[in-house]
Order: C-alpha cells, then sequence, then structure tokens
C-alpha cells in the first residue's frame, strides 16, 4: 500500500532516457520508482530491450557536459575505466560531404566509450541513489487516469517474474522512457484523445558493427575515423577507440545498401567505402566481437506539445518522443538535454506534470531534429517537404564542409555546432559566412580532400 503522505514518481523504461530523467526526479519526488521490461545486467552486458546497444555511440560535447553536470565525476570516472577521450578534430578523420575536415586541436574532447559501457555507468549511479526502486521484469500497459480522463495518476504494469498479475502503481508523476516502441499514442487513444501527429522521414539506415584490436600504428596517432554516407553516396562508416584499448567499428548503408553481417563480408563493404582509411585499419586488425547488423527505417518525432487537449501527470522523454537518424549520433544527448529541461522546471520551482513542460522537453528536441532533418533531406531520395530555407541550408552547409577541408576554424565552427554547443545560426555569423562564400567563389586550395 502506498503511503499517500510521500510523491511518488513512475519512469516506465530503464534504459538511458529513463536513467536520466529518474535521476532528475529524485531531486523533488520521495520515491521515483523505474519500471523495466529486462532484467537489467550487472554489469556492461548486451540485453533485448536495448537491441542498438552493440553499435557505435557518440556523445556530443554539450550532452556529456549534462551528465557530467549530473554525475559528478562522469569524465573523470569513466576515463579511470580505460575510456579514450578524443579531441573530435585533433585526433579524428573527419569527413563530411565528401571533403576531409581540415585537421587541429578543436578542443571539443569527448569520450568515446560503448554503448555498454556508459550504460552500465550510469545504470549503477542512478540505482545507488537512495530514492531509486527498479522493478526489472516488469512491464508497462498503459496509465490509470481519473474518470474524467483528464490526469494520469499511475501507471499498470505486469510482473513477469510475479506470475503475470495486472497491477497498478500509484503515482504524481508518469514519464514514457519505453524508447522507439512507445504505446503512448495508443494509451491515449484508448483514453479519448486524439493521436498526436508525427513527423516521420524514412532514410533506410542499416548498421553492422564489429569490435577489433587494431595495430598500434595502424591510424598513425588518430582514433576516429568519421565518414558518413553523403547525397550521392549511401554507403558510410565511423571507427573509433573505446575502452579496453579496443576499436568499434560501424559500417552504414542509407536509402537501401546494407552492410554485410559476416566477417569477410564485412572488410568487403569497408574496401568499398569512398574513405580508405577504415579499411586500411582493419587490415592488420584481429576480429573480438561481431559483426552484428541493425536496421533503422524512419525517424520519428510525436508532437505532445501540439495536442489541443493532454492530460496531467505524464511525460514523454528519450526515443518514445524523437527517435533520430542514428548516423548524427544524437539520442543520448537530446535525452540529457531533456533531463536537464526537466531538472531546470524543478529549480524554478514549476509542476512538471502538465502539457507546457511538455512543450519545453520538444523545444529541447528541436534543434537536434531539425538538424538531422535538414541534413537527411539533404537526399533526394528521401521523401519530405522542402522549403527554400532547407534547400538554402543544405548547400550552405555543403559549401562550409568544402571550405573546412582548407580552414580549421571552419570545421571547429561546425563541430560545435553539431556537438550542441553552439546554436545553428552561430553558422551564419560573418567569422564563418565570409570565408565560406570566399572559398565558394574561389574554389579549394587543397588538392585532394578525399583521402585516408
Ligand atoms: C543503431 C543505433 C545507433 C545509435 N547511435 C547513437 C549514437 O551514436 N549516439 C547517440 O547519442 N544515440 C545513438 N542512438 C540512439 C540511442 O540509442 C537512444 O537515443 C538512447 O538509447 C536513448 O533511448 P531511450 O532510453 O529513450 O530508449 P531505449 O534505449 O530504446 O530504451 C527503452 C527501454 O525501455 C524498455 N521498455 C520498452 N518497453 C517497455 C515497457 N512496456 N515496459 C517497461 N520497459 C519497457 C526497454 O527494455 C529499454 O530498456 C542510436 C540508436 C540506434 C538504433
Amino acid at each position: 500500500m502506498r503511503d499517500s503522505r510521500r510523491t511518488r514518481a513512475v519512469v516506465c523504461g530503464g534504459s538511458v532516457a529513463g536513467l536520466l530523467a529518474a535521476r532528475v526526479l529524485t531531486e523533488r519526488y520521495d520515491d521515483v520508482l523505474i519500471v523495466e521490461r529486462d532484467v537489467l545486467p550487472a554489469g556492461p552486458s548486451h540485453r533485448r530491450g536495448v537491441p542498438q546497444d552493440r553499435h557505435i555511440h557518440g556523445i556530443v560535447g554539450r550532452g556529456q557536459a549534462i551528465l557530467d553536470e549530473l554525475f559528478p565525476g562522469f569524465v573523470a570516472d569513466l576515463t579511470a575505466r580505460g575510456v579514450p577521450v578524443i579531441d573530435q578534430l585533433g585526433q579524428a578523420r573527419v569527413h563530411l560531404n565528401g571533403h576531409r575536415l581540415r585537421r587541429a586541436r578543436s578542443g571539443i574532447e569527448v569520450l568515446s566509450a560503448s554503448r555498454l559501457c556508459l550504460e552500465d555507468y550510469l545504470r549503477q549511479r542512478v540505482l545507488a541513489l537512495p530514492r531509486i526502486t527498479l522493478l526489472e521484469e516488469t512491464s508497462a500497459l498503459g496509465f490509470t487516469t481519473t474518470p474524467d480522463h483528464r490526469a494520469v495518476i499511475g501507471a499498470r504494469i505486469t510482473r513477469s517474474g510475479l506470475g503475470g498479475k495486472d497491477e497498478v502503481l500509484q503515482a504524481d508523476l508518469v514519464i514514457d522512457a519505453t524508447g522507439r516502441g512507445t504505446r503512448t499514442p495508443y494509451w491515449l487513444a484508448d483514453l479519448g484523445y486524439p493521436s498526436p501527429e508525427s513527423d516521420t522521414l524514412t532514410v533506410n539506415v542499416a548498421y553492422s558493427t564489429a569490435v577489433w584490436r587494431l595495430p598500434d600504428d595502424a591510424l598513425a596517432g588518430d582514433r576516429a575515423v568519421i565518414a558518413g554516407p553523403r547525397p550521392g553516396v549511401h554507403r558510410g562508416g565511423a571507427l573509433a577507440a573505446i575502452e579496453g584499448d579496443r576499436y568499434i567499428v560501424t559500417l552504414i548503408g542509407m536509402l537501401g545498401e546494407s552492410p554485410p553481417d559476416s566477417p569477410d563480408g564485412f572488410v568487403e563493404y569497408a574496401h568499398s567505402l569512398e574513405v580508405p582509411s577504415i579499411a586500411e585499419a582493419l587490415a592488420d586488425a584481429v576480429l573480438l566481437e561481431g559483426p552484428v547488423r541493425t536496421r533503422f527505417p524512419t525517424s520519428l518525432r510525436h508532437r505532445y506539445d501540439r495536442m489541443r487537449r493532454f492530460p496531467t501527470g505524464l511525460l514523454v522523454v528519450g526515443d518514445a518522443l524523437a527517435s533520430f537518424n542514428p548516423i548524427y549520433g544524437q539520442g543520448i544527448s537530446v535525452a540529457a538535454l531533456q533531463a536537464h529541461t526537466l531538472q531546470d522546471q524543478l529549480r524554478r520551482g514549476r509542476a512538471l506534470g502538465t502539457q507546457s513542460v511538455m512543450r519545453a522537453l520538444t523545444r529541447a528536441t528541436n534543434n537536434a531534429w531539425d538538424a538531422a532533418a535538414g541534413a537527411d533531406l539533404a537526399f533526394p531520395e528521401v521523401a519530405g517537404q522542402r522549403d527554400l530555407k532547407q534547400r538554402l541550408g543544405s548547400s550552405y552547409v555543403a559549401r562550409l564542409h568544402a571550405a573546412a577541408a582548407d580552414d580549421s576554424t571552419l570545421g571547429t565552427a561546425f563541430l560545435r555546432v553539431a556537438a550542441m554547443l553552439d546554436p545553428p545560426q552561430s553558422l551564419f555569423r560573418p567569422a564563418v559566412s565570409v570565408p565560406v562564400l570566399a572559398h565558394a567563389l574561389r574554389g579549394p586550395r587543397s588538392r585532394d580532400h578525399r583521402s585516408r
């Protein structure tokens, strides 16, 4: 029986977005219950509910800064676990739109952990907090509401470990962090709410990932290679040093291209990439794990912010709110921005379970969505509305990447925006736009942008 003098929040989903939300909720609620369908592993191990956890996962600069705030010692602890810190332009070969960005120290230093290591660390930190309770092998089935359905007052759950009987967890706030497979649109429909609008972009992305041991000199001192797909070239790849002196290599296909999940096919596909660095690095490498493949058909954002009616007592975060084309590496950092938004609302003394907080969460998501959607719509095969602003934006960014092959301040400016450290508008200030336009008129200084 619940003690009605204590406030309670229920977070459905115990992956990254759920853990971050739960961490923030401990600042206000007496009890924070995390409802998770899987048994959560005691260490950095794969589990069914997060099929993407064996693929490369980058955190961007702003995401990392928020994680370090929410979990003091985050960077130091992971570094002590052997996670490399990589300067995004100084120690990485970054190829964008067919141009290798000129190398220089950018000051944007990010941890390069495997997803398993990162989630394991966050889980340990959150589960050690005094107000947190984890209910494993427990599935959220829906919400309970007041008779007029205007307020969510609990979550319906079933615990498979306890014979699968339905139960109700009463709560002052319920947060859906169940990822892309979220059922909230249907659960709201069952309560008589209209379906939220959704934005979708069909990108048909496939990832194949393997973990390798590389010879010491394989990348001549560099620690990462990024060569995403681009308009006209739908194959790409990314390689990064991770903890345990290993390298994670993800091969990417977009719009129907699909990297193989056999070791031979993996290496062959690496050789087919426009940028040779990854295949060269694999020449004398030892395969440790994989390859494993995952498909990601569409980017998807639910517009709870636009619903004319939305119940109180409910919020949606993480991939359940918006799931992005993974090639831009944004999901975890957006979940961190959303947690930061919740914390900000709490510190202003606001009640969390309102549609205005849902709107604030969506606003925290929108820059990343717009950037990813803009980059996806630069591919003519991706169906979607392209207005003049979008076309001009794509063409400007392509010119910026070309100019950044010669000028590292431009590459740094772009990467700071991609890292969510600076707003997108900063790319249009004169210090950036003048050299970009001058370069477009003059043409490239360096001859071979694609090499290595
Ligand atoms: C291939 C791929 C690569 C990616 N690469 C990157 C990257 O480089 N950088 C980055 O920042 N992001 C990346 N992402 C996105 C990132 O994985 C997610 O944004 C991140 O995991 C946060 O997601 P989440 O916690 O909202 O949902 P998820 O991680 O999907 O977790 C959902 C959780 O809810 C649980 N669950 C589901 N249904 C129920 C239920 N009914 N009841 C109880 N529990 C339930 C699941 O078991 C799971 O634990 C990538 C995604 C994919 C698919």
